[in-house]
């Protein structure tokens, strides 16, 4: 047995628990916590085969109360000894996609974002919402089978294009490769077909939080948009973090959200409507470039998932739905380079090298911390990509 320690201010203090799934050579994966650098095997800790298991869904099936008592049984556990052989060091452990993504859905709830893009992808109109924007949180369904670690290559995608001054469509890989700095909200308990999630109930079915980068090609996106929405120019590749950070974590990150006005239907209305005071940057070939601001987003977290449920739609254990980009106000908040290049007009000079959009060999790393119990911060890790390229021909 052991003793475990972790340095005061420690991101990954007991305050925070996330959830992961990692290997060692030889092993099967398995569900673990992450306490500092630590990683310490929850089914060995706690005696429970709910977590000899390579994704978390079997736990999150369980629902709400049985994850706040989990959550005070690891407490309690990690305070006392540990067995040794539950405990390896972070660097020594492969980490895995933390559960089996059931459905997926992106939504766009940041008005800095929708505004920007709507100023870059429909000039000369004057109001860049769409009307439909304030009344409901404006989302599309995407391709659960793209979400991959953190970590995982990123392959430059090929596709169709047609630039203004293209007179036909061209083949090829992607010249506007991008990323969206979003969050992931994890569903844990779903909801019947034709029995729609309260707003007021949707934090006992959200069971955590990870970070999400949603890998975008401008150039396709902007050519196949019309008038369904966006398909492969997002369905090549989507990052997660390998942690999922329990909602139960995120009690003293709760915000406000910004007033809405008009005001929403009765369904999207909450008493409080809350987002989550969490503060992301993005590292673009080890240099910090972006700064985007959780807390200004516009719909909340609970508001998207009651409107994704409110048409009867089911929701499963392993749901993933995104923010869409999280842009604050500032220029250095904004959360996709489109934004902060304006469309590529505006190059940008990153660790010494001139850049628009994406080049192979780009690295692009989330991070992000946020408020936690008793003054403490919490951490989500890491969401990190590379860009490859592979000839399609070969
Ligand atoms: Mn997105």
């Amino acid at each position: 047995m052991t003793n475990l320690s972790v340095p005061a201010h420690d991101l990954f203090e007991l305050h925070n628990l996330p959830y992961g799934v990692y290997s060692v050579p030889g092993q099967t994966p398995r569900v673990a916590t992450r306490y500092g650098d630590q990683v310490v095997d929850l089914a060995i800790l706690l005696g429970d085969d709910t977590f000899a298991q390579p994704s978390l869904n079997a736990f999150m099936g369980q629902g709400h109360d049985r994850w706040v008592a989990v959550r005070a049984e690891i407490t309690e556990a990690l305070r006392g000894d540990v067995p040794e052989a539950a405990v390896h060091d972070l660097g020594e452990v492969t980490l895995h996609l933390p559960f089996e993504v059931a459905d997926y859905v992106d939504f766009y709830a940041s008005e800095h974002h929708a505004s920007n893009l709507g100023r870059l992808f429909r000039p000369g109109n004057p109001d860049p919402l769409m009307p439909n924007w304030k009344h409901l949180p404006v989302g599309y369904h995407g391709r659960s089978a793209s979400i991959v670690v953190s970590g995982a290559d990123i392959v430059r995608p090929w596709g169709q294009r047609k630039g203004p001054r293209d007179p036909a469509p061209l083949f090829g890989p992607s010249a506007r490769l991008d990323i969206e700095a979003e969050l992931g909200f994890v569903v844990g308990t779903g909801n019947p077909m034709g029995k729609p999630i309260p707003v007021e109930e949707a934090d006992r079915h959200i069971f955590g939080v990870v970070l999400f980068n949603d890998w975008s090609a401008r150039d396709i996106q902007a050519w196949e948009y019309v008038p369904l929405g966006p398909n492969l120019g997002k369905s090549f590749a989507s990052t997660i973090s390998p942690w999922v950070v329990p909602l139960l974590a995120l009690d003293a990150a709760r915000v406000a959200t910004p007033a809405q006005e008009p005001a929403v239907l009765p369904y999207l209305a909450l008493a409080h409507p809350w987002g989550l005071d969490v503060s992301l940057e993005v590292e673009w070939n080890g240099e910090i470039v972006l700064r985007p601001p959780y807390a200004a987003m516009y719909w909340s977290p609970a508001q998207m998932l009651a409107h994704l449920t409110v048409n009867g739609a089911p929701t499963r254990t392993g749901d993933l739905f995104a923010s869409g980009t999280i842009s604050g106000p500032e220029k250095h908040q904004r959360g996709a380079f489109i934004e902060l290049t304006w469309g590529g007009a505006e190059p940008v000079v990153v660790a010494g090298a001139e850049r628009t959009f994406l080049q192979d060999g780009d690295e692009v790393v989330l991070r992000a911390t946020a408020p936690g119990a008793g003054g403490t911060t919490v951490g989500f890790g890491e969401a990190r990509g590379r860009i490859v390229d592979t000839k399609q021909e070969d």
